[in-house]
Parts: structure tokens; sequence; C-alpha cells
């Protein structure tokens, strides 16, 4: 993992100021996602990360987490598992449930989508208080799976999310932090 690649992908990171509420500083991916360059430069990162780990599936966590994780398993030749917010999934779901700043948020999976023949990697953008990996992770381990590691691009390690990922047990790679 070269600095400079790091680099150029923290460059490619809007931030905006007070959204969606006062405080907060969204760190945007979109402008990542827009530069064939820069999307190129950001899944290499992890292609290289996860190629000799030979995981069976990409677990990605909604909605950002899609568009880097289905990337990724299409790379690795592996299959890609969504993890939606509740709602959204047809068939015969598990959920978990954790708490927001303000309220909570439940997440789901399919029964069948990973059993206890898979080694997968949980993708996001972003690690913020850490709730949404960790719901995640409840939810493959429910099903049965291993969890290799967990994945993101973005750190915000003041608020910490990955401190509470890796206590509880899971390998965390994060490619950028800010402040
Ligand atoms: P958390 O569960 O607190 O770790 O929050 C992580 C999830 O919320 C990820 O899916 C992020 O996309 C989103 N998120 C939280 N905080 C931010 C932020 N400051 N900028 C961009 N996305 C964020």
């Amino acid at each position: 993992m070269s600095h400079s690649d790091l680099d150029f992908i923290r460059q490619q990171i809007r931030t905006v100021p007070d959204w969606p509420s006062a405080g907060v500083q969204f760190r945007d991916i979109t402008p990542l996602l827009s530069s064939p360059k820069a999307f190129r430069v950001l899944i290499d990162q992890f292609v290289h990360r996860y190629f000799d780990a030979r995981p069976t599936a990409i677990a990605g966590l909604d909605a950002r987490g899609f568009i880097i994780g289905s990337v990724l398993a299409y790379e690795l030749n592996i299959g890609f598992v969504p993890i939606r917010k509740k709602g959204k999934l047809p068939f015969t779901t598990v959920q978990e449930s954790y708490e927001l700043e303000y309220g909570s948020a439940t997440v789901e999976i399919h029964t069948d989508a990973v059993g206890p023949q898979d080694r997968v990697v949980l993708i996001d953008d972003l690690i913020a208080t850490g709730g949404t990996m960790l719901a995640g992770l409840r939810l493959l381990q429910r099903l049965g799976a291993e969890v290799i590691e967990g994945a993101a691009i973005v750190d915000l390690p003041e608020l910490g999310g990955s401190d509470r990922i890796r206590a509880a047990g899971l390998p965390l790679h994060t490619l950028v932090s800010f402040e």
C-alpha cells in the first residue's frame, strides 16, 4: 500500500460541514467514485488486501458498502451479499438493532446469504461509532459465517468505533482517517 495512493484517495474525499445536521462533518466519497482513476486506485487497494486471504463472499453495508463491496467481489470472483436497512429484503431475514445518537436502527440479511462454510469480508465506506459494522458482524455470525476482517475507506478514530470493533474481536482495515 503506497502512501501516495492513500494520499490521493484522501484528497478525493469531500468534507461537507453541518450535514445532515449541525456539527457533523460529512465525509463524502462521491468524488472518489466519479473519478475513474481514483475509483480504480481505491478498489485495487482492497483487491490486493484480500486476494491471498481467499474470502468466499463480500458482505456490504447499506448503501455505500454496496458500491465498493460489489466491485471488490467481482474482482475477487466471489459473491456479494447485501446487509440492508430494515424492510428492503424480500426473503426471510435475521435482524439486528443498534443504538444511534437519537433512537435506533435495524439492519437485516437474508437467512440463506451465507453459512458456516463462508469466510466473509464485511465492508462499508466509513466507521464512525462502529455500531453499523458491529450489527453486520452479529448478523453474519448468527448465520454461522466466519468474518475474517472488517474493511472501510475512512476511519473517524475520535468517535471510538474502530476501537470498539477491534475490541469485539474483528480485525479492521481502513485506508485513511480524519480527526
Ligand atoms: P457508525 O455506525 O456510527 O459507525 O456509522 C457508520 C455509517 O454511517 C456508515 O454507513 C457511514 O456511511 C455513515 N456515516 C456516519 N458518520 C458519517 C460521516 N461523518 N460522514 C459520512 N458518513 C457517515
